[in-house]
Protein backbone atom coordinates (compact mmCIF):
# COMPACT_ATOMS: atom_id res chain seq x y z
CA UNK A 1 0.00 0.00 0.00
CA UNK A 2 1.17 2.76 -1.03
CA UNK A 3 0.76 5.72 2.02
CA UNK A 4 0.45 9.00 -0.07
CA UNK A 5 -2.69 7.89 -0.66
CA UNK A 6 -3.77 5.82 1.91
CA UNK A 7 -6.07 7.10 4.86
CA UNK A 8 -3.73 6.88 8.03
CA UNK A 9 -3.87 10.51 9.42
CA UNK A 10 -1.76 10.87 12.28
CA UNK A 11 -1.45 13.58 15.42
CA UNK A 12 1.47 14.98 17.09
CA UNK A 13 -0.55 15.37 19.97
CA UNK A 14 -2.26 13.13 22.65
CA UNK A 15 -5.74 13.86 22.35
CA UNK A 16 -7.34 15.54 25.08
CA UNK A 17 -10.60 13.67 25.48
CA UNK A 18 -8.59 10.10 25.53
CA UNK A 19 -8.17 8.90 28.86
CA UNK A 20 -6.14 5.51 28.03
CA UNK A 21 -3.28 4.93 26.21
CA UNK A 22 -4.52 2.48 24.11
CA UNK A 23 -7.17 4.89 23.13
CA UNK A 24 -4.53 7.90 22.40
CA UNK A 25 -2.68 5.71 20.21
CA UNK A 26 -5.34 4.68 18.32
CA UNK A 27 -6.57 8.03 17.16
CA UNK A 28 -2.84 9.16 16.81
CA UNK A 29 -1.94 6.54 14.43
CA UNK A 30 -4.91 6.91 12.59
CA UNK A 31 -6.84 3.70 13.35
CA UNK A 32 -9.60 4.97 13.96
CA UNK A 33 -12.05 8.64 14.49
CA UNK A 34 -14.84 9.63 16.23
CA UNK A 35 -18.21 9.75 14.95
CA UNK A 36 -20.43 9.83 17.67
CA UNK A 37 -19.83 8.91 21.80
CA UNK A 38 -19.13 5.16 21.83
CA UNK A 39 -19.62 4.98 17.76
CA UNK A 40 -16.64 4.51 16.04
CA UNK A 41 -15.19 4.69 12.39
CA UNK A 42 -11.90 2.05 12.21
CA UNK A 43 -9.99 3.98 9.11
CA UNK A 44 -8.14 1.47 6.84
CA UNK A 45 -5.34 1.38 9.41
CA UNK A 46 -7.79 -0.18 12.33
CA UNK A 47 -9.68 -1.89 10.03
CA UNK A 48 -6.38 -4.01 8.92
CA UNK A 49 -5.75 -4.61 12.81
CA UNK A 50 -9.11 -5.52 12.87
CA UNK A 51 -9.26 -8.15 9.99
CA UNK A 52 -6.24 -9.80 11.22
CA UNK A 53 -7.84 -10.76 14.66
CA UNK A 54 -10.83 -11.48 13.15
CA UNK A 55 -9.02 -13.99 10.69
CA UNK A 56 -7.19 -15.93 13.79
CA UNK A 57 -10.47 -16.07 15.38
CA UNK A 58 -12.01 -17.64 12.26
CA UNK A 59 -9.39 -19.91 11.78
CA UNK A 60 -9.01 -21.29 15.53
CA UNK A 61 -13.13 -21.66 15.48
CA UNK A 62 -13.48 -23.57 12.20
CA UNK A 63 -10.11 -25.97 13.74
CA UNK A 64 -12.57 -26.43 16.87
CA UNK A 65 -15.13 -27.58 14.45
CA UNK A 66 -17.51 -24.64 14.78
CA UNK A 67 -19.79 -23.37 11.87
CA UNK A 68 -19.47 -19.77 10.83
CA UNK A 69 -22.83 -17.99 9.71
CA UNK A 70 -24.20 -14.74 10.12
CA UNK A 71 -27.64 -13.67 11.32
CA UNK A 72 -29.94 -10.33 11.42
CA UNK A 73 -28.29 -7.37 13.52
CA UNK A 74 -32.07 -6.32 13.45
CA UNK A 75 -34.07 -8.91 15.85
CA UNK A 76 -38.11 -8.76 16.12
CA UNK A 77 -39.35 -8.05 19.44
CA UNK A 78 -41.30 -11.05 19.72
CA UNK A 79 -37.83 -13.26 19.67
CA UNK A 80 -36.98 -11.29 23.03
CA UNK A 81 -40.53 -11.48 24.21
CA UNK A 82 -40.47 -15.30 24.11
CA UNK A 83 -37.14 -15.88 25.39
CA UNK A 84 -38.47 -13.11 28.37
CA UNK A 85 -35.58 -10.83 27.65
CA UNK A 86 -37.52 -8.05 26.09
CA UNK A 87 -38.21 -6.75 29.99
CA UNK A 88 -35.63 -8.04 31.49
CA UNK A 89 -32.67 -6.19 29.41
CA UNK A 90 -32.71 -3.19 30.25
CA UNK A 91 -31.90 0.26 28.60
CA UNK A 92 -28.85 -1.04 27.12
CA UNK A 93 -30.81 -2.85 24.19
CA UNK A 94 -31.17 -0.61 21.52
CA UNK A 95 -35.33 -0.28 20.61
CA UNK A 96 -36.82 0.53 17.83
CA UNK A 97 -39.72 0.53 15.32
CA UNK A 98 -40.30 -0.44 11.78
CA UNK A 99 -42.77 2.14 9.01
CA UNK A 100 -45.37 -0.42 10.46
CA UNK A 101 -45.27 0.40 14.14
CA UNK A 102 -43.78 -2.97 14.93
CA UNK A 103 -40.79 -3.53 17.60
CA UNK A 104 -37.43 -4.31 16.66
CA UNK A 105 -33.89 -4.12 18.69
CA UNK A 106 -30.30 -3.70 16.99
CA UNK A 107 -28.71 -7.03 18.36
CA UNK A 108 -26.65 -7.25 21.79
CA UNK A 109 -25.98 -10.92 21.36
CA UNK A 110 -28.14 -13.60 19.69
CA UNK A 111 -29.42 -16.44 21.98
CA UNK A 112 -32.30 -15.39 20.55
CA UNK A 113 -31.92 -16.02 16.85
CA UNK A 114 -29.67 -18.80 16.88
CA UNK A 115 -31.96 -20.69 19.34
CA UNK A 116 -34.86 -20.26 16.83
CA UNK A 117 -32.64 -21.51 13.35
CA UNK A 118 -31.59 -24.72 15.30
CA UNK A 119 -34.96 -25.07 17.03
CA UNK A 120 -36.69 -25.08 13.06
CA UNK A 121 -34.37 -27.28 11.98
CA UNK A 122 -32.83 -29.97 13.81
CA UNK A 123 -35.07 -32.10 15.72
CA UNK A 124 -32.80 -35.35 16.27
CA UNK A 125 -30.27 -36.25 18.29
CA UNK A 126 -28.00 -37.74 15.53
CA UNK A 127 -27.49 -34.07 13.62
CA UNK A 128 -26.32 -33.22 17.47
CA UNK A 129 -23.47 -31.48 18.69
CA UNK A 130 -23.20 -28.17 16.52
CA UNK A 131 -21.46 -25.32 17.23
CA UNK A 132 -21.79 -22.01 15.06
CA UNK A 133 -20.24 -18.56 14.85
CA UNK A 134 -20.52 -15.41 13.83
CA UNK A 135 -18.63 -12.33 13.43
CA UNK A 136 -20.88 -9.14 13.68
CA UNK A 137 -21.33 -5.75 14.95
CA UNK A 138 -23.24 -5.46 18.20
CA UNK A 139 -25.09 -2.64 19.61
CA UNK A 140 -25.14 -1.91 23.17
CA UNK A 141 -26.55 1.23 24.92
CA UNK A 142 -23.61 1.36 27.14
CA UNK A 143 -24.37 3.58 30.27
CA UNK A 144 -20.67 4.83 29.94
CA UNK A 145 -19.01 4.66 26.91
CA UNK A 146 -15.49 4.57 27.50
CA UNK A 147 -11.89 4.27 26.73
CA UNK A 148 -12.84 4.53 23.07
CA UNK A 149 -13.27 0.88 21.39
CA UNK A 150 -12.85 -0.80 24.74
CA UNK A 151 -15.84 0.24 25.68
CA UNK A 152 -18.20 0.95 22.84
CA UNK A 153 -21.94 1.33 21.54
CA UNK A 154 -21.49 0.39 18.73
CA UNK A 155 -18.52 -3.15 18.19
CA UNK A 156 -17.64 -6.23 16.44
CA UNK A 157 -18.30 -9.15 17.81
CA UNK A 158 -17.57 -13.08 17.20
CA UNK A 159 -20.03 -14.99 18.97
CA UNK A 160 -20.61 -18.88 18.95
CA UNK A 161 -23.48 -20.81 20.33
CA UNK A 162 -23.41 -24.88 20.88
CA UNK A 163 -26.03 -27.35 21.33
CA UNK A 164 -25.71 -31.18 22.62
CA UNK A 165 -27.66 -33.57 23.75
CA UNK A 166 -26.56 -34.07 27.45
CA UNK A 167 -24.40 -32.02 30.07
CA UNK A 168 -21.60 -34.36 29.22
CA UNK A 169 -21.82 -33.11 25.32
CA UNK A 170 -21.82 -29.37 27.11
CA UNK A 171 -18.61 -29.87 28.62
CA UNK A 172 -17.16 -30.85 25.91
CA UNK A 173 -18.52 -28.10 23.67
CA UNK A 174 -17.01 -25.76 26.26
CA UNK A 175 -13.66 -27.12 26.60
CA UNK A 176 -13.24 -26.59 23.02
CA UNK A 177 -13.83 -22.99 23.09
CA UNK A 178 -11.89 -22.82 26.05
CA UNK A 179 -8.68 -24.18 24.25
CA UNK A 180 -9.97 -22.28 21.28
CA UNK A 181 -9.78 -19.06 22.94
CA UNK A 182 -6.79 -19.53 24.69
CA UNK A 183 -4.96 -20.13 21.30
CA UNK A 184 -6.51 -17.24 20.14
CA UNK A 185 -5.28 -14.89 22.71
CA UNK A 186 -1.63 -16.44 22.94
CA UNK A 187 -1.98 -15.76 18.82
CA UNK A 188 -2.77 -12.47 19.89
CA UNK A 189 0.59 -11.86 21.84
CA UNK A 190 -1.89 -11.25 24.54
CA UNK A 191 -0.54 -11.79 28.06
CA UNK A 192 -3.79 -13.08 29.97
CA UNK A 193 -5.62 -15.71 31.99
CA UNK A 194 -8.89 -17.17 31.78
CA UNK A 195 -11.12 -16.48 35.36
CA UNK A 196 -13.84 -18.05 37.06
CA UNK A 197 -16.65 -15.99 36.54
CA UNK A 198 -19.93 -14.97 37.69
CA UNK A 199 -22.82 -16.53 35.52
CA UNK A 200 -24.56 -13.11 35.97
CA UNK A 201 -27.76 -12.05 34.16
CA UNK A 202 -27.92 -14.85 31.40
CA UNK A 203 -28.62 -17.24 33.98
CA UNK A 204 -26.20 -20.20 33.62
CA UNK A 205 -23.64 -22.44 35.64
CA UNK A 206 -19.81 -22.45 34.57
CA UNK A 207 -18.25 -19.16 33.08
CA UNK A 208 -14.67 -17.93 32.73
CA UNK A 209 -13.82 -14.69 31.50
CA UNK A 210 -10.96 -14.88 29.58
CA UNK A 211 -9.25 -11.42 30.96
CA UNK A 212 -6.17 -9.36 29.09
CA UNK A 213 -3.89 -8.26 32.46
CA UNK A 214 -3.76 -4.28 32.51
CA UNK A 215 -3.90 -1.67 35.03
CA UNK A 216 -6.75 0.11 32.77
CA UNK A 217 -8.86 -2.89 33.42
CA UNK A 218 -12.74 -2.67 34.69
CA UNK A 219 -12.53 -6.44 36.26
CA UNK A 220 -10.46 -6.89 39.19
CA UNK A 221 -9.08 -10.81 39.26
CA UNK A 222 -8.37 -13.13 42.36
CA UNK A 223 -5.37 -15.27 41.53
CA UNK A 224 -3.41 -17.43 43.31
CA UNK A 225 0.40 -16.65 44.55
CA UNK A 226 1.29 -20.76 43.76
CA UNK A 227 -1.26 -22.68 41.73
CA UNK A 228 -3.09 -21.33 38.53
CA UNK A 229 -6.51 -20.53 40.26
CA UNK A 230 -7.91 -17.37 38.99
CA UNK A 231 -11.14 -15.85 39.52
CA UNK A 232 -12.93 -12.66 39.24
CA UNK A 233 -13.51 -11.40 42.49
CA UNK A 234 -17.12 -10.84 42.33
CA UNK A 235 -17.42 -14.88 42.85
CA UNK A 236 -14.52 -16.11 43.93
CA UNK A 237 -15.40 -17.82 47.59
CA UNK A 238 -13.61 -16.77 50.99
CA UNK A 239 -12.80 -20.17 52.82
CA UNK A 240 -10.62 -18.16 55.36
CA UNK A 241 -11.47 -20.36 58.79
CA UNK A 242 -12.36 -17.99 61.86
CA UNK A 243 -11.58 -18.80 64.81
CA UNK A 244 -13.23 -17.38 67.98
CA UNK A 245 -11.66 -16.09 71.21
CA UNK A 246 -12.18 -17.50 74.51
CA UNK A 247 -12.61 -13.74 76.01
CA UNK A 248 -15.57 -13.68 78.57
CA UNK A 249 -18.89 -12.54 77.21
CA UNK A 250 -19.75 -9.19 78.85
CA UNK A 251 -23.06 -7.35 79.06
CA UNK A 252 -24.64 -5.53 76.14
CA UNK A 253 -24.17 -1.66 76.91
CA UNK A 254 -25.57 1.05 74.48
CA UNK A 255 -23.25 4.14 74.33
CA UNK A 256 -23.18 7.52 72.92
CA UNK A 257 -21.62 8.07 69.18
CA UNK A 258 -22.32 11.42 68.18
CA UNK A 259 -20.91 11.92 64.67
CA UNK A 260 -19.75 8.55 64.03
CA UNK A 261 -21.10 6.91 61.09
CA UNK A 262 -18.45 5.24 59.38
CA UNK A 263 -16.55 1.97 60.25
CA UNK A 264 -13.60 4.48 60.07
CA UNK A 265 -14.51 7.24 62.26
CA UNK A 266 -15.69 4.46 64.84
CA UNK A 267 -12.48 2.88 64.63
CA UNK A 268 -10.19 6.12 65.23
CA UNK A 269 -12.04 7.44 67.82
CA UNK A 270 -13.31 4.63 70.30
CA UNK A 271 -9.97 3.06 69.44
CA UNK A 272 -10.70 -0.59 68.81
CA UNK A 273 -10.09 -2.71 65.96
CA UNK A 274 -12.32 -3.00 62.70
CA UNK A 275 -12.39 -6.98 63.50
CA UNK A 276 -14.36 -6.04 66.82
CA UNK A 277 -16.66 -3.68 64.45
CA UNK A 278 -19.96 -4.91 62.93
CA UNK A 279 -20.72 -3.04 59.78
CA UNK A 280 -24.75 -3.48 58.88
CA UNK A 281 -25.74 -2.63 55.55
CA UNK A 282 -29.17 -2.78 54.65
CA UNK A 283 -30.03 -4.00 50.86
CA UNK A 284 -33.57 -4.39 48.53
CA UNK A 285 -33.25 -7.63 47.04
CA UNK A 286 -36.23 -8.20 44.72
CA UNK A 287 -38.35 -6.03 46.90
CA UNK A 288 -37.24 -7.46 49.86
CA UNK A 289 -35.47 -5.60 52.82
CA UNK A 290 -32.12 -7.55 54.06
CA UNK A 291 -29.72 -7.05 56.61
CA UNK A 292 -26.55 -8.07 55.54
CA UNK A 293 -23.69 -8.44 58.45
CA UNK A 294 -19.77 -8.15 57.79
CA UNK A 295 -16.92 -7.72 60.01
CA UNK A 296 -15.78 -4.05 59.72
CA UNK A 297 -12.22 -4.86 57.99
CA UNK A 298 -14.65 -6.43 55.00
CA UNK A 299 -16.51 -5.47 52.19
CA UNK A 300 -19.90 -6.79 51.13
CA UNK A 301 -20.30 -8.85 48.31
CA UNK A 302 -23.53 -8.32 46.54
CA UNK A 303 -23.01 -10.69 44.08
CA UNK A 304 -22.90 -13.42 46.59
CA UNK A 305 -26.64 -12.01 48.47
CA UNK A 306 -28.34 -12.22 44.50
CA UNK A 307 -26.60 -16.03 45.00
CA UNK A 308 -28.24 -16.78 48.18
CA UNK A 309 -31.35 -15.68 47.57
CA UNK A 310 -31.41 -16.53 43.48
CA UNK A 311 -32.86 -12.78 43.07
CA UNK A 312 -32.81 -10.84 40.13
CA UNK A 313 -32.14 -7.52 41.82
CA UNK A 314 -29.60 -6.40 44.94
CA UNK A 315 -29.36 -2.69 45.65
CA UNK A 316 -28.78 -0.91 48.38
CA UNK A 317 -31.41 0.76 50.29
CA UNK A 318 -31.50 4.46 50.27
CA UNK A 319 -31.87 6.90 53.23
CA UNK A 320 -35.87 6.88 52.83
CA UNK A 321 -36.10 2.71 52.82
CA UNK A 322 -33.44 2.54 55.49
CA UNK A 323 -35.73 5.02 57.60
CA UNK A 324 -38.70 2.62 56.75
CA UNK A 325 -37.51 -0.26 57.30
CA UNK A 326 -35.24 0.19 60.58
CA UNK A 327 -36.84 3.02 61.86
CA UNK A 328 -33.28 4.62 62.39
CA UNK A 329 -31.30 6.72 59.42
CA UNK A 330 -27.98 5.20 57.95
CA UNK A 331 -24.71 5.38 59.96
CA UNK A 332 -26.44 3.62 63.16
CA UNK A 333 -28.52 0.60 61.85
CA UNK A 334 -27.63 -2.46 63.57
CA UNK A 335 -28.86 -6.39 63.78
CA UNK A 336 -30.50 -6.12 67.59
CA UNK A 337 -34.20 -5.88 67.68
CA UNK A 338 -34.71 -5.76 64.19
CA UNK A 339 -38.54 -5.99 62.47
CA UNK A 340 -39.23 -9.34 61.42
CA UNK A 341 -40.23 -7.88 57.78
CA UNK A 342 -36.12 -7.65 57.51
CA UNK A 343 -33.75 -10.57 56.73
CA UNK A 344 -30.42 -10.85 58.68
CA UNK A 345 -28.00 -12.68 57.38
CA UNK A 346 -24.35 -12.68 58.09
CA UNK A 347 -20.84 -13.08 57.32
CA UNK A 348 -19.38 -16.00 58.68
CA UNK A 349 -16.46 -13.77 59.93
CA UNK A 350 -19.24 -11.81 62.10
CA UNK A 351 -20.54 -15.32 64.23
CA UNK A 352 -16.97 -14.99 65.82
CA UNK A 353 -17.07 -11.77 67.24
CA UNK A 354 -17.18 -11.59 70.91
CA UNK A 355 -18.27 -8.32 72.18
CA UNK A 356 -18.24 -6.54 69.31
CA UNK A 357 -19.51 -3.01 68.52
CA UNK A 358 -22.56 -2.26 66.20
CA UNK A 359 -25.44 0.70 65.22
CA UNK A 360 -28.27 0.62 68.11
CA UNK A 361 -30.98 1.44 65.24
CA UNK A 362 -30.85 4.89 67.02
CA UNK A 363 -29.75 7.87 66.19
CA UNK A 364 -25.90 8.65 67.81
CA UNK A 365 -26.07 5.52 69.88
CA UNK A 366 -24.26 2.44 69.34
CA UNK A 367 -23.70 -0.78 71.07
CA UNK A 368 -20.74 -2.48 72.74
CA UNK A 369 -20.32 -6.34 73.93
CA UNK A 370 -22.86 -7.43 71.15
CA UNK A 371 -22.76 -10.98 70.75
CA UNK A 372 -23.80 -12.41 67.94
CA UNK A 373 -26.79 -15.56 68.90
CA UNK A 374 -27.02 -14.26 72.62
CA UNK A 375 -27.73 -10.15 71.24
CA UNK A 376 -28.83 -10.76 68.22
CA UNK A 377 -30.58 -13.73 65.92
CA UNK A 378 -29.11 -14.22 62.02
CA UNK A 379 -30.97 -16.02 59.25
CA UNK A 380 -27.88 -17.30 57.90
CA UNK A 381 -24.39 -17.09 58.92
CA UNK A 382 -22.85 -17.43 54.80
CA UNK A 383 -19.99 -16.22 52.60
CA UNK A 384 -20.99 -12.52 51.74
CA UNK A 385 -17.89 -10.71 51.62
CA UNK A 386 -15.08 -9.79 49.03
CA UNK A 387 -12.09 -11.91 48.83
CA UNK A 388 -9.01 -9.70 49.77
CA UNK A 389 -5.43 -9.59 49.00
CA UNK A 390 -3.78 -11.83 51.28
CA UNK A 391 -6.85 -14.31 52.14
CA UNK A 392 -6.41 -18.34 51.25
CA UNK A 393 -6.65 -19.42 47.86
CA UNK A 394 -9.91 -21.25 47.25
CA UNK A 395 -7.90 -24.11 46.03
CA UNK A 396 -6.07 -24.40 49.23
CA UNK A 397 -2.57 -23.58 47.35
CA UNK A 398 -1.47 -20.32 48.34
CA UNK A 399 -2.71 -16.77 48.98
CA UNK A 400 -5.03 -14.61 47.16
CA UNK A 401 -3.11 -12.05 45.18
CA UNK A 402 -5.42 -9.07 42.83
CA UNK A 403 -4.98 -8.07 39.35
CA UNK A 404 -6.75 -5.75 37.00
CA UNK A 405 -7.91 -7.11 33.72
CA UNK A 406 -9.88 -6.41 30.47
CA UNK A 407 -12.31 -8.60 29.58
CA UNK A 408 -11.69 -9.63 26.15
CA UNK A 409 -13.83 -13.16 25.82
CA UNK A 410 -15.92 -15.10 27.68
CA UNK A 411 -17.30 -18.55 27.77
CA UNK A 412 -20.73 -19.59 29.33
CA UNK A 413 -22.56 -23.07 29.86
CA UNK A 414 -26.10 -21.56 29.29
CA UNK A 415 -27.83 -25.01 29.86
CA UNK A 416 -31.21 -24.93 28.73
CA UNK A 417 -32.31 -21.65 29.45
CA UNK A 418 -33.43 -20.58 25.96
CA UNK A 419 -34.14 -24.33 24.18
CA UNK A 420 -37.02 -24.55 27.06
CA UNK A 421 -38.17 -21.06 26.76
CA UNK A 422 -38.26 -21.33 22.80
CA UNK A 423 -38.86 -24.62 22.63
CA UNK A 424 -35.71 -25.68 21.14
CA UNK A 425 -36.14 -29.90 21.20
CA UNK A 426 -34.91 -32.57 19.96
CA UNK A 427 -35.72 -36.44 20.06
CA UNK A 428 -33.02 -38.52 21.74
CA UNK A 429 -32.56 -42.33 21.05
CA UNK A 430 -35.41 -43.40 22.91
CA UNK A 431 -38.03 -40.75 20.39
CA UNK A 432 -38.09 -38.90 23.90
CA UNK A 433 -38.20 -34.91 23.28
CA UNK A 434 -35.72 -33.33 25.04
CA UNK A 435 -34.24 -30.17 25.31
CA UNK A 436 -31.46 -29.14 23.38
CA UNK A 437 -28.43 -27.76 26.08
CA UNK A 438 -26.72 -24.54 24.72
CA UNK A 439 -23.35 -23.11 25.75
CA UNK A 440 -22.64 -19.45 24.49
CA UNK A 441 -18.79 -18.55 23.63
CA UNK A 442 -17.89 -14.50 22.77
CA UNK A 443 -15.07 -12.38 21.84
CA UNK A 444 -14.72 -8.63 21.39
CA UNK A 445 -12.72 -8.44 18.00
CA UNK A 446 -12.50 -4.28 18.43
CA UNK A 447 -11.80 -4.56 21.98
CA UNK A 448 -9.06 -7.03 21.75
CA UNK A 449 -7.47 -4.56 19.07
CA UNK A 450 -7.60 -2.22 21.91
CA UNK A 451 -6.28 -4.75 24.19
CA UNK A 452 -3.00 -5.91 22.19
CA UNK A 453 -2.72 -2.11 22.09
CA UNK A 454 -2.79 -1.23 25.77
CA UNK A 455 -0.36 -4.48 26.41
CA UNK A 456 2.23 -3.81 23.41
CA UNK A 457 3.44 -0.39 22.97
CA UNK A 458 6.27 2.59 24.60
CA UNK A 459 6.42 5.91 24.43
CA UNK A 460 7.16 5.97 21.00
CA UNK A 461 4.11 4.76 19.72
CA UNK A 462 2.34 0.71 19.06
CA UNK A 463 4.94 -2.13 18.93
CA UNK A 464 2.23 -4.43 17.28
CA UNK A 465 2.76 -8.09 17.99
CA UNK A 466 3.81 -9.57 14.01
CA UNK A 467 -0.07 -11.87 14.28
CA UNK A 468 -1.51 -8.91 14.51
CA UNK A 469 0.16 -6.16 12.47
CA UNK A 470 -1.92 -4.01 10.09
CA UNK A 471 1.19 -4.66 7.96
CA UNK A 472 4.07 -6.82 8.02
CA UNK A 473 6.40 -4.16 6.57
CA UNK A 474 7.10 -0.57 6.73
CA UNK A 475 8.98 0.84 3.40
CA UNK A 476 10.42 4.07 4.04
CA UNK A 477 12.44 5.80 1.18
CA UNK A 478 14.61 8.92 2.77
CA UNK A 479 14.53 11.04 0.11
CA UNK A 480 12.29 9.97 -3.51
CA UNK A 481 13.59 13.01 -5.56
CA UNK A 482 16.82 11.12 -5.43
CA UNK A 483 16.77 8.94 -8.45
CA UNK A 484 19.26 5.77 -7.03
CA UNK A 485 16.76 5.55 -3.51
CA UNK A 486 13.59 6.19 -5.37
CA UNK A 487 14.77 3.15 -7.88
CA UNK A 488 15.75 0.62 -5.08
CA UNK A 489 12.65 1.18 -2.99
CA UNK A 490 10.11 0.79 -6.00
CA UNK A 491 12.04 -2.35 -7.11
CA UNK A 492 12.07 -3.39 -3.01
CA UNK A 493 8.11 -2.16 -3.09
CA UNK A 494 7.14 -4.64 -6.03
CA UNK A 495 9.74 -7.56 -4.97
CA UNK A 496 8.21 -7.66 -0.95
CA UNK A 497 4.74 -7.73 -1.92
CA UNK A 498 5.24 -10.64 -4.43
CA UNK A 499 7.20 -12.04 -1.37
CA UNK A 500 3.65 -12.11 -0.10
CA UNK A 501 4.25 -9.55 2.64
CA UNK A 502 2.12 -6.65 3.35
CA UNK A 503 4.16 -3.81 2.54
CA UNK A 504 3.57 -0.13 3.64
CA UNK A 505 5.64 2.12 1.17
CA UNK A 506 5.78 5.74 2.74
CA UNK A 507 5.83 7.08 -0.72
CA UNK A 508 5.24 10.72 0.75
CA UNK A 509 6.94 13.98 0.09
CA UNK A 510 7.54 14.23 3.71
CA UNK A 511 10.64 15.00 6.03
CA UNK A 512 12.71 11.71 7.16
CA UNK A 513 11.69 12.70 10.57
CA UNK A 514 8.50 13.12 9.58
CA UNK A 515 8.57 9.69 8.73
CA UNK A 516 10.57 8.14 11.01
CA UNK A 517 8.10 9.36 13.82
CA UNK A 518 4.94 8.45 11.63
CA UNK A 519 6.36 5.20 11.83
CA UNK A 520 7.54 4.55 15.28
CA UNK A 521 3.90 5.51 16.66
CA UNK A 522 2.05 3.44 14.05
CA UNK A 523 4.68 -0.14 15.31
CA UNK A 524 4.79 -1.91 12.22
CA UNK A 525 7.07 -4.94 13.33
CA UNK A 526 9.99 -4.64 10.59
CA UNK A 527 10.76 -0.76 9.26
CA UNK A 528 12.99 -0.90 5.84
CA UNK A 529 14.65 2.22 5.41
CA UNK A 530 16.39 3.04 1.69
CA UNK A 531 18.54 6.00 2.05
CA UNK A 532 22.03 7.01 1.00
CA UNK A 533 23.79 3.92 0.71
CA UNK A 534 20.98 3.26 -2.10
CA UNK A 535 23.79 3.16 -4.64
CA UNK A 536 25.73 0.91 -2.97
CA UNK A 537 22.43 -1.87 -2.43
CA UNK A 538 22.39 -1.15 1.29
CA UNK A 539 19.22 -0.43 3.50
CA UNK A 540 18.68 -0.44 6.79
CA UNK A 541 16.29 -2.74 8.32
CA UNK A 542 14.81 -2.11 12.15
CA UNK A 543 12.78 -4.03 14.48
CA UNK A 544 10.19 -1.88 16.29
CA UNK A 545 10.31 -3.95 19.43
CA UNK A 546 13.55 -4.20 20.35
CA UNK A 547 15.07 -1.06 18.25
CA UNK A 548 17.69 -3.45 16.59
CA UNK A 549 19.05 -1.70 13.79
CA UNK A 550 20.95 -3.61 10.87
CA UNK A 551 22.26 -2.81 7.40
CA UNK A 552 21.58 -5.49 4.96
CA UNK A 553 22.71 -5.52 1.11
CA UNK A 554 19.50 -6.13 -0.74
CA UNK A 555 20.64 -9.54 -1.67
CA UNK A 556 20.05 -10.82 2.03
CA UNK A 557 17.09 -8.85 2.86
CA UNK A 558 14.79 -11.65 1.66
CA UNK A 559 16.58 -14.10 3.83
CA UNK A 560 17.07 -11.31 7.51
CA UNK A 561 13.44 -11.27 7.01
CA UNK A 562 12.70 -15.20 6.70
CA UNK A 563 14.73 -15.73 9.95
CA UNK A 564 13.21 -12.30 11.94
CA UNK A 565 9.40 -14.21 10.98
CA UNK A 566 10.58 -17.29 12.14
CA UNK A 567 12.44 -15.73 15.82
CA UNK A 568 8.81 -14.61 16.25
CA UNK A 569 7.77 -17.75 16.20
P1 LIG B 1 -18.57 -6.09 30.03
O1 LIG B 1 -18.64 -6.79 31.36
O2 LIG B 1 -17.21 -5.59 29.70
O3 LIG B 1 -19.65 -5.07 29.83
P2 LIG B 1 -20.09 -8.24 28.98
O4 LIG B 1 -19.80 -9.25 30.01
O5 LIG B 1 -21.34 -7.50 29.00
O6 LIG B 1 -18.86 -7.20 28.93
P3 LIG B 1 -20.44 -10.26 26.97
O7 LIG B 1 -21.90 -10.18 26.90
O8 LIG B 1 -19.80 -11.39 27.66
O9 LIG B 1 -19.86 -8.87 27.54
O10 LIG B 1 -19.87 -10.08 25.49
C1 LIG B 1 -18.80 -10.84 24.93
C2 LIG B 1 -17.59 -9.96 24.67
O11 LIG B 1 -17.92 -8.78 23.93
C3 LIG B 1 -16.93 -9.42 25.92
O12 LIG B 1 -16.08 -10.40 26.47
C4 LIG B 1 -16.18 -8.22 25.39
O13 LIG B 1 -14.93 -8.61 24.86
C5 LIG B 1 -17.05 -7.73 24.27
N1 LIG B 1 -17.82 -6.53 24.65
C6 LIG B 1 -18.90 -6.49 25.45
N2 LIG B 1 -19.37 -5.23 25.58
C7 LIG B 1 -18.55 -4.45 24.81
C8 LIG B 1 -18.51 -3.06 24.51
N3 LIG B 1 -19.40 -2.22 25.01
N4 LIG B 1 -17.53 -2.60 23.69
C9 LIG B 1 -16.62 -3.45 23.17
N5 LIG B 1 -16.62 -4.78 23.42
C10 LIG B 1 -17.56 -5.28 24.22
MG1 LIG C 1 -19.06 -11.10 29.82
Amino acid sequence: MRQNHFLSPTLRDVPSDAEVTSHQLMLRAGLIRQTASGLYSFLPLGMRALQKVENIVRQEMDEAGAQELLMPAIQPAELWQESGRWDAYGPELMRFNDRHSREFALGPTHEEVITTIVRDDVKSYKRLPMNLYQIQTKFRDERRPRFGVLRSREFLMKDAYSFDINQEGLDKSYEKMYEAYTNIFTRCGLDFRAVVADSGAIGGKDTHEFMVLSSIGEDTIAYSSESNYAANIEIAPVVTQYEKSDEVLLDLEKFDTPELKTIEELESSLSVSKEKLIKAVLFIVDEKPVLVLVRGDHEVNDVKIKHYYEAKKVELATAEQTIEFMKCEPGFIGPVEVSKTVDVIADFAVEVIVNGICGANEKDKHYKNVNPNRDFIVKQFLDLRFIKEGDPSPDGKGLIRFAEGIEVGHVFKLGTRYSEAMGANFLDENGKSKPMIMGCYGIGISRTVAAIIEQNHDEKGIVWPTSVAPFDLHLIAVNLKNVEQKELSENLYKQLKQEGYDVLFDDRAERPGVKFTDADLIGLPVRITVGKKATEGIVEVKIRKSDEVIEVHTDQLLSTLEDYIKRQG
